[in-house]
């Protein structure tokens, strides 16, 4: 028998984790304070500091260190996301995605209404 409540793979860390992570820049303020987008940063840095697997976390300090986050907007956060997220499907040769959809895949549901 096998038991559901198993510590995280590393696929199903990766999967979860993104999920929150492109959750977070959706709901990301369209606006932020100057305190806000400071933040968003410090954040960024200090995830990939602790993130619990560890060639994925010196991959992505190196590449954020390459591509720092854009915080200024709830935009430029998604997109920059995005990006980064593509970065670790292309190492890993996953397919790329279109990331002119991010929002309608982790925040409004697809225009088809497959989500509703
Ligand atoms: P995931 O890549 O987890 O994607 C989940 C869903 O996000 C997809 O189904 C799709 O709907 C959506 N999606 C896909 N691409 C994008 C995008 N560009 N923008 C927005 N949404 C998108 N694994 C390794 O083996 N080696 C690593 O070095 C590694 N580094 C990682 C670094 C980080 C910061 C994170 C969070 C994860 C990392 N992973 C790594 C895990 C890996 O990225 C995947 O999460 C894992 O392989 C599971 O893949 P998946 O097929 O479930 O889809």
């Amino acid at each position: 028998v096998q038991n559901k409540e198993c510590p995280l793979d590393k696929e199903e860390l990766g999967n979860a984790t993104w999920g929150f992570l492109h959750t977070l820049a959706s709901y990301y303020p369209e606006k932020p304070s100057k305190i806000e987008a400071d933040n968003m940063v410090k954040f960024f840095n200090i995830f990939s500091q602790f993130y619990p697997c560890e060639p994925c976390a010196q991959d992505f300090q190196e590449d954020i260190q390459k591509n720092p986050p854009k915080t200024k907007t709830r935009e430029e956060l998604a997109k920059w996301l995005c990006d980064r997220h593509n970065t670790v499907n292309e190492k890993l040769g996953k397919p790329l995605f279109d990331c002119s959809k991010v929002h309608e895949r982790w925040r409004d549901g697809w225009l088809d209404g497959s989500c509703d």
